[in-house]
């Protein structure tokens, strides 16, 4: 029995072996721990204002259910640029998400429209006025590991109470250089209404003893207790693009000037379709080179290979040899969508995040294979270098690769035949089921599914999906994971990577949790200590079915 599981809980409580010296010398140690807390926080906050990581912020609007429980029920999205620099500033880089709600119309002005995404924002620092022993009480709770990570735990409280906007709460610090990487709570006084607002806000290590503020989750509950939202933050792209250009540079300058030549002698001139050709790999290159520089597309990775993996197995049962070869990109952003621009596939790490399993992949791989098949090609000014000169919230006005339903209709009927020579063809697997309760969702995640760049993902599919399998898979099956599911984001450089978490044993009704918000629970380590590095997962044709990605199927 296989079974979902959201992220690779680590948490290990520690028992006994309380680092700090009994008897007299207590208060002593505490309180030098203490500063050395505070003084490694404050220099935490001046570090950050060097940086503009994106901000993501995803919200589900619940309802609460008769059984007890609660439902999403309409959402809201964020996409921006912070400006650390400059405080909790965030600059948008989408604008107006579509709702069918007055969101959060009871609360007030914390909640308005415009302060909505800074103040999630926020949620990245403990308290930037008076963090110290002045203004908080410390109270030593004990050891946990988080992740690869000892940390010392602490409840900490304001020495005032009515001194509002300070943080209530619980932290967690790692026992080297005493950064907190975790704080758990919330701010006092802040919400004047009988809501609740709690949030978990986690720190990842960037290497050189620096923390960045990288996953956030939070929620509030009315006076009833129930949930009234839950929400997640992401920050990446602290530093996308630093890293390669230094490393790509000073490959040129030592390269000699006899190897350039050498290789421009072996190449031969182009025919006309070869000029086609490379002129359209050109303008998928330069988006592609545009949105990483972005932060929005990962760099060339282990995921990107997976997917590719898949798609090779589609193209050889099918004896395509598609020419120039058909390559595989993630979007770094949560949102469901998939599309292609000229050879290259594109998937939302959200979509990768949510498929339950790889013959939903490859449903999903076939059905854009089919666009690549059927020659819907892109537009190719963007061959041309000043047509990738825009400023950056004008990104998403300037790409687009909708296509017309009929192509959609198309290309799914096309990705229909490339499965059903497919090895994915005997896996008869949850694509339909994932399909299916896509569509019924929808409309209650209207901007979770509503794309910024591509088509949505259930489109084409509603006549198509029966098609796909006859017979359902019977027992308690995962039709859809919840966000976050499957892939590990480095917030420094916006590497991608598969998670390694286990399948979870039974999931209980209440567990399943499709394409909802949860809480984030991440395995934390030190960079330079990588000794869990993942491999790319999905099944080769050739190789052991045993590397298949782990699906959730019972
Ligand atoms: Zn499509």
């Amino acid at each position: 029995m296989r079974t979902l599981k959201i992220l690779p809980v680590a948490l290990t409580l520690v028992l006994g072996a309380i680092p700090l010296p009994a008897a007299g010398q207590q208060q002593t140690t505490l309180a030098q721990v203490v500063d050395k807390i505070v003084a490694q926080e404050q220099a935490e906050v001046q570090s950050l204002r060097q940086y503009s990581p994106i901000v993501e912020t995803y919200i589900q609007i619940l309802r609460p259910t008769k059984a007890g429980g609660a439902v999403p029920n309409g959402d809201k999205y964020f996409l921006g640029r912070a400006e650390l620099a400059k405080g909790v500033e965030l600059e948008p880089l989408i604008r107006g998400t579509r709702t069918k709600h007055n969101l959060f119309g009871g609360l007030g002005s914390i909640f308005s429209m415009e302060f909505l995404p800074r103040g999630f924002l926020q949620m990245i620092y403990l308290d930037t006025n008076g963090f110290d022993r002045q203004h908080y009480n410390f109270k030593y709770v004990g050891r946990e590991f988080l992740g690869d990570i000892r940390c010392l735990v602490f409840d900490v409280d304001p020495s005032s109470k009515p001194d509002k906007g300070r943080f209530v709460g619980r932290i967690w610090v790692e026992d080297q250089d005493y950064h907190i990487v975790r704080f758990n709570g919330g701010y006092s006084g802040r919400s004047q209404t009988s809501f609740y607002f709690s949030f978990d806000s986690w720190r990842t290590n960037a290497g050189k003893n620096e923390w960045l503020p990288a996953f956030i989750y939070s929620e509030e509950v009315d006076s009833q207790a129930v949930a009234t939202f839950k929400a997640q933050t992401r920050l990446w792209s602290y530093a996308p693009d630093y890293a390669r250009e230094e490393q790509e540079l000073s490959k040129v300058l030592v390269e000699t000037p006899m190897a350039v030549k050498d290789q421009s002698e072996i190449a031969n001139d182009y025919s006309p379709i070869q000029a086609k050709r490379a002129w359209g790999r050109q303008a998928e290159d330069n988006v592609a080179t545009k949105m990483e520089q972005l932060g929005l597309m990962a760099p060339y990775g282990d995921v990107d290979k997976v997917l590719e993996t898949v798609v090779n197995n589609l193209e050889v049962t099918n004896n395509l040899d598609i020419q120039p070869a058909v390559r595989c990109r993630v979007l770094m952003t949560s949102t469901l969508e998939s599309f292609t621009m000229g050879h290259t596939i594109v998937l939302s790490r959200g979509l990768v995040d949510v498929l339950p399993d790889e013959a939903s992949l490859a449903a999903i791989l076939a059905h854009e294979l089919g666009h690549v098949v059927l020659g819907h090609r892109m537009g190719t000014q963007f061959a041309f270098f000043n047509r990738l000169r825009f400023e950056e919230k004008e990104t998403f006005r300037h790409f687009g690769f909708t296509r017309t339903p009929e192509e959609e209709q198309a290309a799914t009927q096309q990705g229909i035949e490339l499965l059903k020579k497919s090895p994915y063809k005997d896996q008869p697997g949850n694509a339909p089921l994932f399909l299916e309760a896509l569509k019924n969702r929808s409309k209650e995640i209207p901007n979770l599914v509503s794309p910024h760049l591509g088509s949505r993902v259930a489109a084409g599919w509603t006549t198509g999906s029966a098609e796909l399998s006859a017979e359902k898979p019977s027992g308690n099956v995962i039709a859809a994971l919840p966000l976050g599911g499957r892939i590990k984001v480095e917030p420094w450089n916006n590497q991608l990577q598969m998670l390694k978490s286990k399948p979870a044993g039974g999931v209980a009704k209440d567990e399943k949790m499709a394409f909802e918000v949860t809480p984030f629970f991440v395995y934390l380590t030190r960079q330079g200590n990588n000794s869990g590095k993942e491999v790319p997962s999905a099944v080769s044709v050739k190789s052991d079915p045993d590397t298949s990605i782990p699906d959730t199927k019972p």
